[in-house]
């Protein structure tokens, strides 16, 4: 469907993805009507730092907004702040708000992310149980990461490693808690969760592995310790979960467009209403490095998924997709990540994971899917342009520190 005339361009929620695609129309030469609709109250900003120097108070609130108010204002942008779309009505192109407002639309794109998976136990409404995606999450939290605190972390992904990190810095006693054999399991391969559970140890951040919470105690409205399905007792002031995020398709859902843990689109972030795009964490996509489709979780993706909805809706040459990437920073370790590791068959390490300075790169059938590389960035720069390329890449040279990863990365255009 051409919708290069379109007049009224809408886009439910306001975060990461919204924003690039504001910038993206507007940049591509868009001079209709453009509105965004977010349910937080502040303007979009950019995530990373909350669980990072932000958390830690080393990063003033003004850097995390992607742009300032008078921006929207000087490009014709009109953001709805605390404000929730409830309903789509496909039929007549109108986005239903809370409180009975609407929007017409042209096009519309839903932006609308997703949301942290609930500790489902007991006790897990108190008062200091946490989540960690949005800025009022961090200022709930802040105050209370004093010192000497005891801090129970639910969840051994990224973020809660990242918070873990953070916690320990400021002086908290830190208990990680993860169902998994190992920290990271869903994402990474064995010898990264390895060094990260040797890093963290080290730091004095207690991890236990293979253990679920059974339920909180609580006292006062408050969580007093996890109790865990083994009947182990770790006392605690404060409780953070971090154990997934589900997206936020039920927008598109209730109103009959295509979803599979998310909302489907092609390549040009399109779902299977022409009218209507998806991007970011609550789209799934097609990852033409991989053959599948697929949800991605992260900044990467929902900028360049913004920038397709742009280009799809103004009739534009498709932008090019990137192979997905993105970084984790823990203490001083920097990890960049590019691409997919999930099916490798074969994991190569390159460097010394003592040195804290080295990379795993995973293959599948010879052709290099993936790195993780700590403290690493030719590793990380090198691999994204093979792994675009569909390279094979021999093992011996990967894992070979005197072949510098310039001369590898040229097997790119081999
Ligand atoms: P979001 O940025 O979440 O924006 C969606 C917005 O839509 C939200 O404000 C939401 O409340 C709103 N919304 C939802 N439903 C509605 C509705 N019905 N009406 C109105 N508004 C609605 N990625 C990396 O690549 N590297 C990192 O280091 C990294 N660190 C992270 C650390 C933390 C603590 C978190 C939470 C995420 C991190 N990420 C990181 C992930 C990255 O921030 C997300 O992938 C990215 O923000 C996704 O952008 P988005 O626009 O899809 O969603």
């Amino acid at each position: 469907m051409d919708l290069s005339a379109a007049e009224r361009i809408v886009i439910a929620g306001a975060g990461q993805a919204a924003a690039q695609a504001v910038q993206s129309l507007r940049q591509g030469g868009y001079a209709g009507a453009l509105t965004i609709i977010g349910d937080e109250p502040a303007l979009p900003y950019q995530r990373p730092p909350l669980s990072k120097a932000y958390m830690k108070g080393e990063f003033e609130e003004e850097r995390l907004y992607f742009r300032p108010s008078a921006w929207y204002e000087d490009n014709k942008v009109e953001i709805l702040l605390g404000t929730r779309a409830t309903r789509i009505d496909r039929a007549a192109q109108i986005l239903h708000l809370e409180h009975g407002g609407e929007l017409p639309y042209d096009a519309l794109i839903l932006a609308t992310g997703s949301r942290p998976r609930k500790l489902a136990c007991s006790g897990a409404d108190a008062a200091n149980v946490h989540d960690l995606r949005t800025l009022a999450d961090v200022e709930r939290l802040r105050p209370q990461m004093v010192s000497g605190r005891r801090i129970v972390i639910i969840g051994a992904g990224y973020i809660g490693l990242e918070a873990a990190a953070v916690a320990r810095q400021m002086g908290l006693d830190v208990t990680v808690l993860e169902m998994a054999p190992r920290v990271l399991a869903r994402v990474t391969s064995e010898v990264i969760s390895d060094f990260y559970t040797r890093e963290h140890t080290a730091q004095g951040v207690k991890i236990l592995t293979g253990t679920a919470v059974s339920h909180l105690e609580t006292g006062n409205g408050a969580a007093t310790a996890a109790i865990l399905a083994d009947g182990t007792r770790l006392e605690a002031d404060i409780i953070l979960a971090g154990i997934g995020i589900l997206p936020n398709e039920e927008l598109a859902k209730e109103a009959g467009i295509a979803c599979s843990n998310g909302i489907l689109t092609d390549r040009d972030a399109r779902t299977s209403d022409p009218r209507i795009f998806a991007a970011g964490d609550c789209a799934a996509r097609p990852l033409v490095h991989y053959g599948r489709t697929g949800r991605l979780e992260s900044v990467h993706n929902a900028i360049e998924q913004g920038k397709l909805a742009a280009a799809a809706i103004l009739g534009q040459p498709r932008p090019a997709e990137d192979c997905p990437w993105f970084w984790s920073d823990q203490y001083d370790l920097k990890l960049q990540i590019a691409g997919l590791s999930t099916d490798h068959d074969e994991v190569v390490v390159r460097g010394d994971p003592a040195a804290r300075k080295f990379a795993a790169f995973y293959l599948k059938n010879g052709v290099l899917i993936a790195v993780d590389a700590v403290n690493s960035p030719p590793e990380f720069l090198a691999s994204k342009k093979l792994i675009m390329a569909g390279a094979r890449v021999p093992a011996h040279l990967l894992a070979d520190t005197s072949t510098p990863m310039k001369d590898i990365a040229a097997l790119a255009a081999a």
